[in-house]
């Protein structure tokens, strides 16, 4: 089946000297045309499409402070506004919204929303980490309500998702799990986060410089576990390329070729889950050669085409994650 995308730059929403800017994806567009995928058009996600997700005065907040003080800063990450980020977000939670149409339809085998301004810490009632709407909760509530019985998220951006964690807090029908590097914003994202919804919010909070060797290990003994206990009918994966060892605002381990590593095993477990069905949400990446390198690792994964050239492996050494793994499958009770 073939692989589809949406683009959403947004270059009007950018505030001088913030890391989340239309620049990340300069080396990535001129690529866009060599990944063997089919562009899709985007509409801006309606407001009954937000409001699935986010408490309606956020939303009139956003707009009425887009409308009448950006541009501005509103919150300390910071997250940034400008006079056009609200239609820009929308239209970013639209990118996602077509990606997860086109897939739970089946008119296409697989997806990946390249979108901005990202979403995963943008939590119901406010928008926070220099994300507004939180496009991968959108786009799993739209499959919800399209008949999708149960829904699965991986995120693996360098941030624990505490948006989407909030908005599927207490919702059985989505699974969350999220790996990120612990002491670093937001702060959330320990093991016992959610000491309700053990085995279905599973947070793996990683040391400084844990790469591909310790990524690989937390998805084999992690990730197939929870998937394999929730039975997701549908797969979605916040991606965010600020794991990677050279991002400027983090310091895990990641290589390209990790990316392209975590890109198959999340395929694997979709092809054997859910029929095949996956869709790539863009989160953060703060280093536009690693933003390229890292979609087209993506694009490497969901295609089963094309190959890696980034040759960036990690030269450090990484540190001993098994005791925690052990750790993380005790508290959830999944099988060692
Ligand atoms: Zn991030």
């Amino acid at each position: 089946m073939n692989t589809v995308y949406t683009y959403v730059p947004s270059p009007g929403h950018a505030y001088p000297d913030h890391p989340e800017r239309p620049g990340r994806f300069e080396e990535l567009e001129p690529r866009l045309g060599t990944f063997d995928a089919e562009a899709l058009e985007v509409s801006p996600a309606r407001r009954e499409e937000i409001a699935r997700v986010h408490h309606p005065k956020l939303v009139a907040a956003l707009e009425r402070i887009c409308r009448e003080r950006a541009p501005a800063i509103i919150d300390y990450a910071p997250t940034y506004v400008t006079p056009s980020s609200f239609e820009d977000a929308l239209l970013a939670a639209g990118g996602a919204l077509t990606c997860t149409r086109a897939v739970i339809r089946g008119e296409a085998g697989n997806a990946f929303a390249i979108v901005r301004p990202p979403g995963h810490h943008a939590e119901p009632d406010r928008a926070m980490g220099f994300c507004l709407f939180d496009n991968v909760a959108i786009a799993a509530r739209e499959a919800l309500a399209n008949g999708v019985e149960r829904v699965a998220i991986i995120d693996y951006d360098a941030h624990h998702g505490n948006g989407t964690q909030a908005a599927f807090l207490n919702d059985e029908r989505v699974a969350f799990l999220s790996t990120h590097q612990w002491g670093i914003y937001p702060g959330t994202g320990w093991i016992d986060d959610a000491p309700h919804a053990r085995g279905r919010v599973v947070n793996v909070p990683l040391p400084a410089g844990a790469g591909d060797q310790v990524y690989e290990r937390v998805a084999e003994r992690i990730f197939i576990p929870f998937v394999k206990a929730f039975q997701p009918n549908l797969l979605l994966v916040s991606v965010g390329f600020d794991a990677h060892w050279t991002d400027p605002i983090t310091t895990l381990g990641l290589s390209t070729a990790g990316y392209l590593m975590l890109a198959r095993k999340a395929m694997a477990l979709a092809e054997e889950y859910c029929a095949g069905k996956i869709v790539f949400v863009l989160e953060g990446g703060y280093d536009s050669l690693n933003v390229a390198n890292g979609a087209e690792a993506s694009f490497v994964a969901l295609t089963g085409r094309g190959e890696l050239k980034a040759g960036d492996a990690n030269p450090h050494t990484e540190p001993d994650y098994a005791a925690r793994i052990e750790e993380i499958l005790r508290w959830h009770g999944f099988q060692p």
